[in-house]
């Protein structure tokens, strides 16, 4: 078929297939379903019968509301996406011409070299240290010696939980004018964000989603932190009615909650504090600090993912050759089982 020769060698981006058995440590959502109060909000609202037969607001003006209420920011620093994939998507669409170059970490999240090829880009990457850390010199080596367009940085680093302080990417920001965009998809587990730059810099762009610390990955939620003069840009390239009345109306009433699901953030933290303890006295793993709801671990037991499936317990293979996994935290059930599974494992060798 005649379509574009450059899409040939992309695989589509694939997750796990899904039985409503099995344990999902593979995906870094929430473990905690919305709370009763958002969940019977919304059941009013429907029952309101909104008019469905409308077009949604295009503008998503309630909800870039409510959240630049919390970044202390104007709705014309936001911009509302289908996820924060789209928002990636959005900004390379908008930023490279063929043959322009991106540069992000490896490892790192699987969309950014997607989203790079899909939009004509060259993807480059730039390594962590030993201990999976970022490393200042070397991001500015990579920038010289490759001259991206646009910079990918990811904070916590998926799956490494890897963090830059604001400070490094003012750093960067100060000699580096393409496109920088700091992926804050885990943000809510840590402290700080990089929209604190916004006003100085007017080239980052912070992305945040619903998906993970806030436990709606099911309704495709994301958004954009970046100058005026930047979300102009991205919303030249936005479809309309991007975000349907549904999700709109759901997002809305979890904002005007958040005090509700805080609670649930405060506890990944812990748990993901406890099962990385529990983790570190498993000899056959080591793992890596983190700052998210997600460890990185490096195992040389062979077959260590397929082994864990087999037993109802996804967790996400990365490397085979190198045995890099990211295992999601659960429930304290969840954690046990797959502890558990561990050693069952470690037993039979
Ligand atoms: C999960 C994830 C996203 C995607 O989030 P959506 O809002 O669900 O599209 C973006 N970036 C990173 C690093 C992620 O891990």
């Amino acid at each position: 078929m005649l379509y574009r020769q450059d899409l040939k060698e992309i695989k589509p981006y694939t997750s796990n297939a899904i039985d409503p058995k099995d344990i999902r440590l593979d995906a870094n959502e929430s473990p905690f379903g919305l709370p009763s109060q958002i969940l019977d909000q919304f059941l009013d609202w429907l029952q309101k019968k909104p008019g469905l037969n409308r077009y949604p607001d295009n503008e998503a003006t309630v909800l870039r509301n409510q959240i630049s209420k919390h970044y202390n920011c104007n709705e014309d620093n936001l911009i509302i996406g289908v996820g924060s994939d789209s928002l990636i998507d959005s900004a390379l669409r908008c930023w490279l011409e063929e043959g322009d170059t991106v540069l992000f970490p490896e490892p790192s999240f699987s969309m950014y070299r997607l989203s790079t090829i899909i939009n004509h880009g060259i993807p480059e990457t730039f390594p962590f240290d030993k201990s999976f850390q970022y490393k200042l010199e070397v991001i500015r080596q990579r920038i010289s010696e490759v001259k991206p367009k646009v910079l990918i940085l990811c904070s916590p680093n998926n799956p490494t939980g890897s963090t830059l302080s604001i400070d490094m990417i003012e750093n960067i920001l100060e000699s580096f004018h393409g496109l920088v965009i700091v992926d804050e998809a885990y943000g809510e587990f840590t402290v700080g964000t990089a929209a604190d730059l916004i006003d100085r810099y007017h080239n980052v762009l912070v992305l945040r989603t619903f998906s993970k610390a806030l436990g709606l990955a099911g309704i495709r939620l994301g958004y954009g932190i970046g100058n005026q003069s930047l979300i102009e840009i991205l919303n030249k390239t936005r479809p309309p009615y991007n975000i349907n009345a549904l999700t709109l109306q759901l997002g809305s009433i979890a904002l005007e909650n958040y005090r509700l699901i805080e609670p649930h953030i405060k506890d990944i933290k812990k748990e993901t504090k406890w099962l990385s303890n529990q983790l570190s006295k498993r000899p056959f793993i080591k793992i890596f600090p983190t700052e998210a709801n997600f460890i990185f671990a490096i195992s040389k037991k062979k077959d260590l993912g397929e082994r864990l499936k087999k037993q109802g317990i996804l967790i996400r293979s990365l490397s085979k050759e190198k045995g890099y996994y990211r295992i999601s935290c659960g429930s304290r059930e969840e954690n046990n089982r797959l502890l558990h599974e561990l050693d069952v494992i470690e037993k039979e060798g």
